[in-house]
């Protein structure tokens, strides 16, 4: 079995597992420590009959029954209504380069105040950091960090600019936006670093409150996406198109 596959069923049987990350904050709950969840109700979802939710937010469009998570792992359906756990709950923390984001051409020489949570909506084989991405929140050790919180260190630590990275942005989508919002009005920039996995929708919203995108391609092919990322080409192409034309 895979290690990444592993770690996925470990969530279920509630075993923790060993990890030395690259980020100041990062580490592993232990047994017996209550996670520290967020239940924020999700955006862009639909209630279907039965307390089945269909999640509009990417193109895995995860169709869940009560109790159930979507494939990121960080999102549950409690009773009909969705939400997201990871809301305000931070993984990683650290002042980088901009550079080492990385983006080249936007505030050279600055630094970025970077931010995660838990979970990721794709399963790459050569993932750098797995062992935040490829888990659930409950997993890994995480602190409270609320959007205006976030802001105000940003600011306060002489950050040009907030950069969500690490794991995949896009399935912390709510607790980025506010973040955006808040940190524009202290002055204080947005990058997102993302897989491209998002719909058209939610990303035409975040474009409208965030300065940069850097989108990974991955890979050239299909065939490559559904061997190495566990996703689809497709909607990656048309979200580097939807952020270029945003311009
Ligand atoms: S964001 Fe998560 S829950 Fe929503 S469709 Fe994508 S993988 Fe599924």
């Amino acid at each position: 079995m895979e290690r990444r596959s592993f770690l996925r069923g470990a969530a279920g049987a509630g075993i923790v597992i060993g990890t030395g990350l690259p980020s100041l904050c990062s580490g592993l709950a232990a047994f017996g420590v209550k996670p520290n969840l967020s239940r924020v109700e999700a955006r862009y979802y639909d209630k279907l009959p039965d307390r089945e939710i269909e999640c509009r937010l990417c193109p895995r469009k995860c169709r869940l029954g009560d109790k159930e998570r979507g494939y990121c792992g960080v999102r549950e359906n409690i009773g009909g209504t969705y939400y997201t756990l990871v809301y305000g709950k931070a993984c990683s923390l650290n002042v980088d380069p901009v550079e080492k984001k990385p983006f080249f051409h936007v505030l050279p020489g600055t630094s970025a105040l970077s931010l995660a949570t838990a979970g990721c909506n794709v399963n790459c084989k050569f993932c750098q950091n797995w062992e935040i991405s490829q888990v659930r929140p409950e997993q890994i050790d995480h602190f409270d960090l609320p959007p205006e919180k976030a802001a105000a260190q940003a600011h306060g630590a002489g950050c040009s600019s907030i950069a969500y990275t690490y794991t995949e942005p896009t399935v912390f989508f709510e607790y980025m936006y506010d973040t955006a919002v808040r940190a524009k009005r202290r002055g204080v920039r947005n990058l997102v670093v993302t897989g491209g996995h998002i719909d058209p929708i939610p990303l035409g919203d975040l474009l409208a409150v965030v300065d940069a995108v850097k989108v990974d391609l991955k890979g050239f092919t299909q065939e490559f996406y559904a061997e190495y990322v566990r996703g689809e080409l497709k909607p990656v192409l048309e979200t580097i198109r939807a952020v270029a034309k945003s311009k």
